[in-house]
């Protein structure tokens, strides 16, 4: 729920209430994050979200006392509510940002969950940052907390971006701070050659420009790469990284983990690892959604790929996590026609089944409500199918490896095209042949042997 500054001095919370403060308020997944997170606990709470106008900042934490248990506070209110409150955590009173309040014993607290955050996706990925060279882009709000974070872990850093005086006044900052602490900057021109980590903390490569990088190369020990953005979820800095040598992480992580150590603070909320990792799959799934929409201006993610690629279990899982409704064309013409594939194929042919093909998948894909579709292996062969499937589909390709096909199709009763003496030289000879066309129809591209790889990778391809 998103209210206005006045609608929130009539609002009446009807049980537990959590809200997020800034000024302007766009699209933003706090409330849905938060969402996810009381149910994983089963705390039985509302978060809203509540345009407030800097004037009334001082107002709405007034209110906030009286109806709220806790607020998320973002721009432009991170340091300015600092002022208004009773107690504030010393990371967040160093770092002169707060974007968590609980309100405990009548006194409002200030703390700052976005190096939290920060914190558990380096420690997800396994990252030390005790005596690493790490160079941070960018000198705002995001970059003065990972700079914290690297700090106090003894990183030794160099603060990098546009306008270096800026970069010096953080710097400035936080030496004040952490006396000793190892903190440089430098121009673009001047980043050290042996940088081993490399974190975004500017918006370059946002959507919808997600063609600029803050860098255009990065340097040659370079382990791990952080991008605070999360739309996309690969950004032009992330692909710079040499996937076999450099490790990298988007901001979605950051986001869910400032969001859960919110509500451990506000209610002592303990949440497993796997219950973190899921509300992330679903994080992804929504941005997914949404870039379907805002990006290609699409409402349907089609699958394809050959038979046996994992079209049907890998379109359940990313429909499930979209909320998306899912559709698997094979199934589908069996319940409109009454009849199995392989009777189809026997009593009508194969060019019958191509044709009930072209009119099923026409029909779906006019459909004003989106879905997960997921293709016969041969469906995109017909041009006229893949024109239907693109006037409303993003068409992604399930690149699966040809081993695991096999693997996959080697239980498998109800191909009629396979049904030939020499199984495995006909299912190679129709992948050879299909290959090429899908690589030339396909959108997006997946390709891993692992399955549960393959979901995130479809989500985050789109
Ligand atoms: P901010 O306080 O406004 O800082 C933005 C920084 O980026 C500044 O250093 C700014 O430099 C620089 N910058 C902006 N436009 C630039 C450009 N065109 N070229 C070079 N530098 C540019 O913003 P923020 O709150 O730190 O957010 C920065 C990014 O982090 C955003 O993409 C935001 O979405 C993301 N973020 C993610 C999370 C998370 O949980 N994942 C949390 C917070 C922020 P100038 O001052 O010179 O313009």
């Amino acid at each position: 729920m998103l209210l206005s500054f006045e609608e929130f001095q009539t609002f009446e919370p009807q049980r537990e209430t959590y809200a997020l403060f800034g000024y302007p308020l766009g699209h933003t997944m706090s409330p849905d994050l938060h969402a996810a997170l009381f149910a994983a606990t089963g705390r039985d709470a509302d978060y809203i979200a509540v345009t407030v106008p800097p004037e009334k900042l001082a107002d709405a934490l007034a209110l906030a006392r009286e109806k709220l248990t806790g607020i998320n506070l973002t721009i432009p209110h991170k340091k300015a509510v600092i002022p208004l409150l009773d107690e504030v955590d010393p990371s967040a009173a160093d770092l002169h940002s707060v974007n968590t309040v609980a309100f405990r014993d009548c006194k409002a607290i200030g703390f700052n969950t976005d190096i939290l955050g920060f914190a558990e996706s380096l420690e997800k990925d396994g990252i030390s940052l005790r005596g690493k060279k790490v160079l941070l882009l960018g000198y705002g709000g995001a970059a003065a907390v990972m700079a914290y974070h690297c700090l106090c872990e003894g990183a030794s850093l160099y603060i990098s971006g546009r306008n270096l005086e800026k970069a010096d006044a953080l710097r400035d900052q936080l030496v004040e701070v952490l006396p000793g602490a190892k903190c440089f900057t430098c121009t673009r021109r001047r980043i050290p050659r042996d940088i081993q980590i490399v974190l975004n903390a500017t918006p370059l490569g946002m959507f919808p420009h997600e063609d600029k990088s803050p860098l255009y190369f990065l340097p040659h020990k370079v382990s791990y790469v952080f991008d605070a953005i999360y739309n996309p979820p690969v950004t032009a800095l992330m692909k710079l990284a040499n996937p076999k040598r450099t490790k990298t992480r988007d901001g979605l992580f950051m986001l869910v983990m400032q969001a859960a150590r919110a509500q451990t603070i506000w209610y002592d909320a303990q949440f497993a690892d796997a219950a973190c990792d899921s509300i992330l799959r679903r994080m992804y799934g929504q941005m997914a959604r949404k870039r379907l929409h805002d990006k290609y201006h699409k409402r349907s993610i089609a699958l394809c790929g050959f038979m046996g690629s994992g079209k049907t279990t890998v379109g359940r899982k990313v429909a499930r996590l979209t909320g998306l409704p899912f559709i698997d064309l094979d199934r589908y013409i069996e319940a409109q026609e009454g009849m199995t594939i392989p009777e189809i194929f026997a009593q009508h042919g194969e060019p019958y089944f191509r044709d009930l093909e072209t009119k099923y998948v026409t029909e779906i894909s006019a459909r004003e409500e989106g879905c997960v579709l997921s293709l016969g292996g041969g469906t995109v062969l017909r041009p006229e199918n893949v024109e239907a499937i693109k006037r409303t589909g993003l068409l992604i390709l399930l690149d699966t490896p040809f081993f695991r096909i096999v693997k996959n199709l080697s239980h498998s009763t109800n191909r009629p095209l396979l049904e030939k003496e020499d199984k495995l030289a006909e299912t190679r000879r129709l992948y050879q042949m299909r290959k090429p066309i899908y690589d030339q129809v396909a959108d997006c591209r997946v390709r891993s042997p692992r399955l549960g790889e393959v979901v995130e990778r479809t989500l985050k391809s789109i």
